[in-house]
């Protein structure tokens, strides 16, 4: 799955792009190899848990 070209932070009401987003290690049980989640340069909000295993 591609990244997103633009995520939306509902927090700080920022558009984020796809590349642009911090990427973090999920939490919980999902392998951190495979889902990454994308969070907001900006505030540090939580975007969306994206599948990166085939990179
Ligand atoms: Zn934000």
């Amino acid at each position: 799955m591609p990244l997103p070209d633009t995520l939306e932070c509902d927090t700080c009401e920022t558009e984020v792009a796809g590349d642009e987003a911090i990427r973090r290690e999920t939490i919980g049980d999902l392998d951190p190899m495979k889902w990454q989640t994308l969070c907001c340069p900006n505030c540090g909000n939580r975007l969306k848990t994206v599948f990166v295993g085939d990179e």
